[in-house]
């Protein structure tokens, strides 16, 4: 329930700072009359309105819920969080869509067949309308036990026939409005291209280890770049790195990225220097549990990304500690009780953004480039 009451309380702090800029504006008017009409348009046509992308990283401990609305209101969710919990991370979610004003999830997306990441569907379908689930198609871990119950749930859910249904591939575009989102990795495959702009030598692959394939699930993830207006966005799901290599290496298919959605909840089989050099963020979320995620070695990596501003993310890791967390203000849920904390980023066309943190309730801007 905490995190209704963030929503909600961020919510008296936007109308709050609306007020003030009305009192403001009608004094200013009472003051130079000649420029009162400037203001008024502009207080009516505040930025808030329209025109953005709206992103918000819901907290399921240590697994992953990503909610992005475009300015026309269509909605994607990248994963579905863990199943039990009486729907902790369903609910979560709920209240995500609440505070984005929108009653129905038009795409769902499972980027592979782990509880963390599909476990939350049913219970999800419970609780709101959704249009489409999006899948690499077939479950490729039958030996794991708790993957066969989620993938088996899942089967249970596509089978009400109540939903579209679309198996991913990489090059495809993702029909949704207001917003540009390409398949670059699913179902152990990648790009055979480089994206439109991308293609140039990777200089981090000169060194780079050799990594094992990798034998689970998370090889498979469907991963999404998603551009709106001039910013570009990268969730790759639990994407390993032997599969980062060929998408990076030796040519970088997928160019420079503004905002990292850490990989693997930042654990230390994903996020090669090849790839996180390669992508050059600005910003990076880690969406980690307090005991799940956060490997120091890939703070490391991370940290020292050429052009890095800010690391955020959803806990405090028990596993980082004060040495590699990173100040308390860039995470949402410090050490305690489960809050239910988010992250929520609100993108503009020119590249500009901010991430508001519901915990502190304060905004951190990130000008155009
Ligand atoms: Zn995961």
């Amino acid at each position: 329930m905490t995190g209704l009451f963030s929503f909600a309380s961020k919510q008296r702090v936007v109308a709050s700072r609306i007020l003030m800029a009305i009192v403001a504006g009608v004094f200013f008017c009472a003051v130079f009359s000649s420029l009162c009409l400037a203001v008024s348009s502009a207080a009516v046509t505040s930025p808030s309105d329209k025109g953005f992308l709206r992103i918000y990283f819901i907290d399921a401990e240590g697994g992953q819920a990503t909610l992005f609305v475009t300015p026309e209101k269509q909605s994607l969710l990248i994963d579905t969080g863990w199943p039990g919990y009486d729907g902790r991370d369903a609910n979560r979610i709920v209240s995500a869509t609440k505070e984005a004003g929108i009653s129905k999830i038009d795409y769902v997306l499972i980027t592979h067949f782990h509880e963390d990441h599909v476990g939350g569907a049913p219970q999800l379908a419970a609780r709101i309308p959704i249009g489409t689930f999006i899948d690499h198609g077939e479950n490729r871990e039958s030996t794991d036990k708790p993957t066969m119950q989620v993938w088996q749930a899942y089967q249970q859910l596509m089978s009400t026939r109540k939903y579209k249904h679309i198996v991913a591939k990489p090059g495809d575009a993702l029909p949704i409005l207001g917003m540009r989102a390409t398949i670059v990795s699913a179902d152990g495959a990648v790009l055979s291209d480089p994206l439109p702009g991308a293609g140039g030598e990777n200089s981090s692959c000169k060194n780079a280890e050799q990594y094992p394939a990798d034998q689970t699930e998370n090889r498979r993830s469907v991963g999404t770049l998603i551009t709106f207006g001039k910013l570009r966005i990268l969730d790759l799901g639990d994407l390993t790195k032997d599969e980062e290599m060929q998408l990076m290496c030796p040519k970088n298919k997928l160019g420079k990225i503004d905002i990292y959605i850490v990989s693997h909840h930042g654990w230390v089989q994903s996020s090669s220097p090849a790839l996180v050099y390669g992508i050059a963020p600005r910003v990076a979320i880690m969406d980690n549990g307090a005991k799940k995620g956060g490997t120091p070695s890939v703070w490391d990596i991370i940290e020292k990304s050429p052009g890095l501003e800010n690391l955020w993310q959803l806990h405090f890791s028990e596993e980082g500690g004060p040495a590699h967390n990173v100040p308390a203000e860039f995470i949402a849920n410090p050490e305690g009780p489960d809050a239910g904390n988010y992250l929520e980023l609100t993108a503009q066309p020119d590249g500009s953004f901010e991430v508001f943190n519901s915990r502190t309730q304060k905004t951190q801007p990130y000008p155009a480039k």
